[in-house]
């Protein structure tokens, strides 16, 4: 709950204004789970609270451990979806990987997630439980809402969870620490950039509109043309940054043309592309290209003036492409 729906839930039960930032402290500074132990509330503000609220983490349902150290956890959601998140250590780095939709309707063709279409929302506290209660928790340095669904199909959870995460009531952490990755859902993208200070990734894949329609469905809603008109109004000088994700499919977006088009789209923003290596699906048609063409693909885009890294893969061997343990998990279930 934001501070501004527990000042609601206080006065709804009778307890003064103070004591939505009595709660929120000891929600998200002291990481209390349990209403009784709320000592500065009176004991029948906590007993009101107890009849009318639950509060509490909910443990993860399984892990994976990968041999490069990646963990990939299993929760189930309040509403009994499961949802995978990704604990990728890194050096001094640990980044945690957040989902914000059970399944997903935009219906990416190199996606596992996708072929789920959306099974529910996640709430801001589903959301933020995939933080609150991984074990590894205090080694965390950053956040990327870039597990299964499009967080901006969510927009209300997801801000408020942003909220949350990032208010000096709630769990205090700087902005810059924090990713959301779009697909390119124009209205839920303005907003993250008005109420959110947050750096934003755009899943981008093919500058060419048809042949990015091809395989992200979205394209025909909301183009990257426009996209990246609506990037172009905000300020990436500062602190806040943009980066585009881009899964290199050999053969279908590594061409010199593809290369010339992105520098026309990106020309004048200031951004980053961050090359993918495409995790095989079963299924799929894809391939990742080898090392050599990976390179030479990342050197053409350097050479156009375009900040270009290859992402490292991470977690292969446990499956980490999103979507493929709760597919796994769906299937046992017989759902
Ligand atoms: Fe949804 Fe992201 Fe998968 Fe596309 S890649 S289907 S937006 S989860």
């Amino acid at each position: 709950m934001s501070l501004g729906q527990l000042r609601e839930a206080a006065a709804g039960l009778g307890l003064p204004r103070y004591a939505a930032g009595q709660m929120a402290s000891w929600l998200y500074r002291r990481g209390c789970t349990d209403i009784t132990a709320m000592t500065d509330l009176s004991k029948a503000a906590r007993e009101a609270l107890a009849s009318s609220y639950r509060l509490g983490l909910e443990a993860p349902r399984s892990v994976a451990v990968s041999r490069d150290g990646t963990k990939k956890y299993l929760y189930r959601t309040a509403d009994g979806h499961y949802v995978e998140s990704a604990y990728i250590p890194d050096g001094d780095r640990a980044t945690l990987c957040v989902s914000s939709q059970a399944g997903c309707r935009m219906g990416c063709r190199f996606c596992m997630t996708g072929r789920q279409g959306l099974r529910g929302q996640l709430t801001s506290g589903d959301i933020l439980n995939q933080m609150a209660s991984l074990p590894e928790r205090g080694r965390l340095t950053n956040m990327v809402y870039m597990g299964m669904g499009e967080p901006l199909d969510n927009p209300d959870q997801v801000l408020r969870s942003l909220e949350i995460l990032t208010a000096e009531w709630g769990y205090g952490w700087s902005p810059t620490r924090i990713t959301v990755s779009t697909a390119g859902v124009v209205p839920g993208l303005r907003r993250l950039l008005d109420e959110s200070r947050v750096h934003v990734a755009v899943s981008l894949h093919n500058p060419f509109p048809e042949q990015r329609a091809e395989i992200m469905p979205v394209e025909r809603a909301f183009s990257v043309r426009d996209v990246v008109s609506l990037l172009r109004r905000y300020d990436f000088g500062g602190q806040r940054r943009v980066s585009f994700e881009y899964i290199v499919l050999a053969g279908m977006n590594d061409s010199p043309a593809h290369v010339k088009e992105l520098a026309r789209l990106l020309d004048g923003l200031k951004c980053r592309i961050n090359l993918i290596r495409f995790h095989k699906i079963p299924g799929s048609p894809y391939f990742s290209p080898d090392d050599r063409r990976m390179e030479a693909f990342r050197n053409a885009l350097s050479r156009k003036g375009i900040v270009t890294t290859v992402r490292a893969s991470r977690g292969e061997d446990i499956q980490a492409a999103c979507g493929l343990l709760s597919t796994k998990q769906m299937e046992e279930a017989g759902d």
